[in-house]
């Protein structure tokens, strides 16, 4: 009864712009097999968070077509598609809730198992049971509880749970200490394993687990290629 996406996006000959004006994306083409982790990096406004807000269809192109495993994202059920490809941005890593709130958004009636096996996956079980209500911290609470790294680890938690065919994630730029790089490293290898992943990659080492990657400058993709080469 579920629609079970693999996890192939397909860009063919997208146009985009936002509005009146200036076209972001004037011809946009590119074949991601499902399974493969694109690390996706470019100068500022090269359009690599337009390319995944329209991965994640908070618009649509002007012209061409954009799929998963080949059917159109416009003709996919709403459902299905906040089921097959997550987005992971910087601006919205937590919500105001409990830490088990924050994780168990990520699938609809998880129950306490399954947030924890998740926190546990990422390797973030740890830290939040140390956390002064441990699951139960609420996140927003001043004084600075959940570090920068922790609230990244916490929605990569979200995302392990929510388990979809595709995530998009867009990293965050602010420098973090030390442990919590490597842990978010470790994170994100788990993480990206068994699906379809693009991350728009602000860290060397984000670029070097990839699979292959993609400079955009000008809305368009100027090299494409494995990341030892570059
Ligand atoms: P950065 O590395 O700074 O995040 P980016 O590669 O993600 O840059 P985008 O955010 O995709 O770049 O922006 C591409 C272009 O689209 C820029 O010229 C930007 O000003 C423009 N743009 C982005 N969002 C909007 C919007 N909501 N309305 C109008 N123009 C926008
Ligand atoms: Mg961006």
């Amino acid at each position: 009864d579920l629609w079970e996406a693999r996890g192939h996006v397909r860009f063919d000959d997208v146009e985009f712009g936002y509005g009146e004006g200036r076209v972001i994306l004037p011809d946009f083409s590119l074949d991601i097999p499902a399974g493969q982790t694109i690390a996706l990096v470019g100068t500022t406004g090269a359009g690599k968070s337009t390319l995944a807000k329209l991965i994640s269809r908070f618009y649509d192109p002007t012209r061409g077509v954009i799929s998963l495993d080949d059917v159109d994202l416009r003709s996919l059920h709403p459902k299905d598609l906040r089921r097959a490809i997550v987005m992971v941005t910087q601006e919205a890593y937590l919500f105001s809730g409990t830490v088990a709130d924050n994780i168990a958004l990520g699938k609809p009636g998880a129950t306490m198992e399954e947030v924890r096996a998740a926190a546990t996956a990422v390797g973030a079980d740890a830290f939040i049971q140390a956390l002064p209500d441990g699951y139960g911290t609420d996140v927003n609470k001043r004084g600075g509880r959940v570090s920068a790294g922790q609230r990244q680890l916490i929605s990569f938690a979200r995302a392990f749970l929510a388990n979809p065919a595709v995530l998009i994630l867009d990293e965050a730029t602010a420098s973090l200490d030390i442990p919590s790089e490597r842990a978010i490293q470790d994170a994100l290898q788990t993480l990206l394993a068994d699906r379809t992943a693009i991350i728009i990659a602000h860290r060397l080492s984000t670029v070097a687990i990839a699979d292959r990657v993609l400079v955009m400058e000008h809305g368009r993709i100027i090299e494409d290629d494995v990341p030892a080469t570059l």
